[in-house]
């Protein structure tokens, strides 16, 4: 078993790295004070990201696309999240629209909506499954028979049309955003025999795309509300053979929303982290560095033991799924889990080392604290991975 990363991956890591360390992190702080919420999204850094290819990792190879196993996505996840955390997000929804388009989608399907993302100097993807009524994030996991949307779409000649409502939608507002992956109820039976997804354009008429959600963190990611009033598509929007992956056909990525959500909560740890022990370092308490106190010791030792083993645990997930070129779910579930509580106590702890400073605007960590508080509530919270995988264990489906 190895646990370095090949020269390939690395090589990401790196490049990546560079990138918002330059471009993202010394505006993250800037951009997540702003005072209006429409205001936060970093545009310019977004669009310096596109030109970086960012919107094409999970796109295979004969798409055009960077085509990434799934140790480079989470690797390279974690750099992004390491300098803003909504940064990762606004990457991370995009490749899990790609992923689902890709692994539920016919060939032609897949053809025609990634060229969309990869046209002129490329845009980005949303997923829009959350309705403002509770509960059914939760329930496409921990109850995948029972589940029904509430936003409906019925055929009508050559068209599908929509109507209801879904809530915080990320990348949707965004100047570059190029659809919307919207799961609706198409008949009258339950879970996913009752549902499927559609291609939304952002502009389409009829589709209203709310104002900017005011979050207590992720601040340069967009999430909006959508409210469809007799929204009209082809019928060729409607991704059709609802399920192939999910059902046993091979999948296009290998890219996993449960590993990427570890990854943005180890990366946004991290950093809140790494500022701690820097700030440990040079802080004198009764004439010593901070660092020399045994108490500010042990708190170190634990973040770091915390921010290792979940590291190693998204590595073995990722692994996994490359090696065995499937999921094991149990494990995704558990590292989504674990990953965004780890992640949550680790930046708790870097706040305290900060003190006083640590509660003030101004300090990386305070934004990080904020930003990673999210992590075991979105992407269904972290009960639904956690009943998910008791059943699986239960029904002993993975040897
Ligand atoms: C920054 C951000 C970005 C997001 N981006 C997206 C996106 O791009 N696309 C998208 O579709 N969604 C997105 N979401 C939505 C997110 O996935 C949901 O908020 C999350 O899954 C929880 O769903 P909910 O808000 O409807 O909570 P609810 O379902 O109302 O849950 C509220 C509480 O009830 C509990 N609960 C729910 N069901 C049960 C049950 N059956 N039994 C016991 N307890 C239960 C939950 O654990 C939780 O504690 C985003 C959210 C945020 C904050």
């Amino acid at each position: 078993m190895d646990f370095e990363l090949n020269d390939t991956q690395a090589m990401y890591r790196d490049m990546v790295r560079e990138f918002v360390v330059k471009e993202v992190k010394p505006i993250a702080i800037e951009f997540d004070r702003k005072a209006n919420a429409e205001d936060c999204a970093p545009l310019d850094a977004y669009r310096k990201s596109l030109q970086q290819g960012f919107h094409q990792m999970v796109v295979p190879v004969e798409l055009g696309g960077m085509g990434l196993d799934a140790v480079s996505t989470i690797v390279i996840l974690e750099e992004m999240a390491a300098a803003d955390a909504g940064y990762a997000t606004t990457w991370h929804v995009n490749n899990v629209s790609l992923t689902m388009l890709l692994n539920m989608g016919s060939v032609a399907e897949a053809g025609t909506f990634v060229a969309q993302i990869m046209a002129g100097n490329g845009g980005v993807a949303s997923l829009s499954t959350t309705e403002p009524d509770g509960g059914v994030t939760s329930a496409l996991l921990i109850d995948p028979a029972n589940f029904v949307f509430k936003t409906r779409a019925v055929p009508d000649g050559d068209s599908w049309v929509i109507n209801g409502a879904k809530s915080f939608c990320s990348n949707a507002g965004l100047p570059f955003s190029r659809w919307i992956l919207t799961f609706c109820r198409v008949n009258d039976k339950t879970g996913w025999a009752s549902t499927m997804p559609f291609v939304i354009p952002p502009d389409v008429p009829g589709l209203t795309i709310g104002a900017e959600e005011d979050k207590m963190g992720h601040r340069l990611s967009s999430t909006r509300s959508l409210i469809f009033d007799n929204v009209r598509v082809p019928r060729a929007n409607a991704i059709g053979s609802g399920g192939r992956a999910m059902s046993g056909g091979k999948r296009r990525t290998p890219y996993d929303h449960d590993t990427a959500i570890a990854a943005i909560s180890i990366g946004c740890a991290r950093a809140a982290y790494e500022e701690a022990v820097a700030w440990a370092r040079q802080r004198e308490v009764l004439g010593r560095p901070l660092i020399k106190h045994q108490l500010i010791q042990a708190k170190i030792a634990d973040m770091y033991i915390g921010l290792e083993s979940a590291r190693s645990f998204m590595y073995r997930t990722a692994a996994y799924s490359d090696t065995h070129d499937q999921m094991d779910v149990r494990l995704s579930r558990a590292v989504k889990v674990f990953a965004s509580e780890t992640a949550n106590r680790v930046t708790n702890d870097a706040l305290q080392v900060l003190g006083g400073m640590g509660y003030c605007k101004g300090t990386f960590t305070e934004k990080c604290y904020r930003d990673v508080r999210v992590t075991p509530i979105y992407e269904g919270t972290n009960a639904a991975p956690r009943i998910s995988l008791a059943q699986l264990i239960d029904a002993a489906v993975y040897a």
